[in-house]
């Protein structure tokens, strides 16, 4: 196998004919086809996303020839989703910038997938033409799991490929590449920090209020939520540590947030409506959470209450 890879380059190769076949990955890149070897993607958020290959390791990829429903890239074991895709991994990011850009994705086929769980490629590979990002949006996989979906369209000749915006649409930005750029760099922010994984895998998913554990695909993946005690940002500025992050329920997270549940220093958790204790915060032996954060989170609904009680 190859290591390198090639910059990206949109369109045909030269010498290179809808229909060729090609016996490997190593061959693809040889013919300047597909530049990352042994990937199903080859893009970078950067320069754009130029090739993909196919080759039945999504279960929800749908392809109907001229139209192909792709599903991005993102953490697989045994040809199984685990994690969420992120629109800020750099192939899906790259499929995105090339929508904005207008460019062509060259689609190559694998022939003969075999095996079970673990699929391969063992009739080699069929250059398919070019196709453009026709559109693109985030769904719930089989797996249960988010996924980059992007719907290809094979372009007939001399069609003028549209240039797609990002979606949703910044308000006043006509430059679609800068609205790409935009749009990516603000899923890279919005991904899981390390902390906000530690806690959710502390607790494998189970909310430390109510102890509800949301599990949404066969495999017993779960859905959880990360809430900072100290909110983070302005004005409250309270850290992204471990001892400032909760494991929660969507639920008691909006009621947390809100001010509704507020935890004491003893660690019951107060519902400050019904004013009755409701449950005692779970508490990992790990997990050293501090009252200084607790207390100020307190703090800031204080005066809500007194009015309330008044
Ligand atoms: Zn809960």
């Amino acid at each position: 196998m190859v290591n390198s890879s090639k910059p990206v380059s949109f369109g045909e190769p030269e010498g290179v004919t809808e229909g060729d076949w090609f016996s490997s990955h190593a061959a693809l890149y040889e013919h300047g086809l597909h530049r990352r070897p042994g990937r199903g993607i080859s893009g970078s958020a950067e320069k754009g996303t130029d090739s993909i290959v196919l080759s039945g390791g999504y279960v929800d990829d749908v392809d109907e020839g001229d139209v192909i429903l792709y599903t991005g890239e993102g953490k697989q074991e045994d040809n199984e989703l685990v994690e969420d895709q992120s629109w800020d991994s750099p192939g899906n990011a790259g499929l995105v910038l090339t929508a904005a850009l207008g460019k062509p994705v060259r689609v190559i086929e694998g022939l003969e997938i075999r095996g079970g769980r673990r699929k391969r490629v063992t009739g080699g590979y069929k250059y398919r033409g070019l196709y453009r990002v026709a559109d693109f949006w985030t769904d719930i996989g089989r797996a249960g799991l988010r996924i980059c979906r992007f719907e290809l369209r094979k372009i007939t000749s001399g069609e003028q490929i549209p240039r797609i915006p990002a979606s949703p649409k910044v308000e006043g930005d006509t430059d679609l590449e800068a609205q790409a750029r935009r749009y990516i760099t603000r899923q890279a922010l919005s991904r899981d920090s390390a902390v906000v994984r530690q806690v959710k895998d502390m607790y494998e998913g189970m909310c430390q209020i109510c102890s509800t554990q949301i599990v949404v695909s066969p495999s017993g993946k779960t859905y959880s939520e990360a809430a900072h005690i100290q909110a983070l940002g302005k004005p409250h500025e309270g850290p992204d540590e471990l001892g400032n992050v909760l494991c929660l329920c969507p639920t008691c997270h909006v009621r947390f947030d809100r001010g509704v549940l507020q935890i004491q220093d003893d660690w019951s958790v107060l519902d400050t409506i019904q004013g009755e204790v409701v449950a005692v915060l779970r508490r990992d032996e790990g997990h050293a959470i501090r009252l200084t954060y607790v207390r100020q989170h307190r703090s800031r609904w204080s005066d809500r209450l007194s009015t309330e009680r008044a």
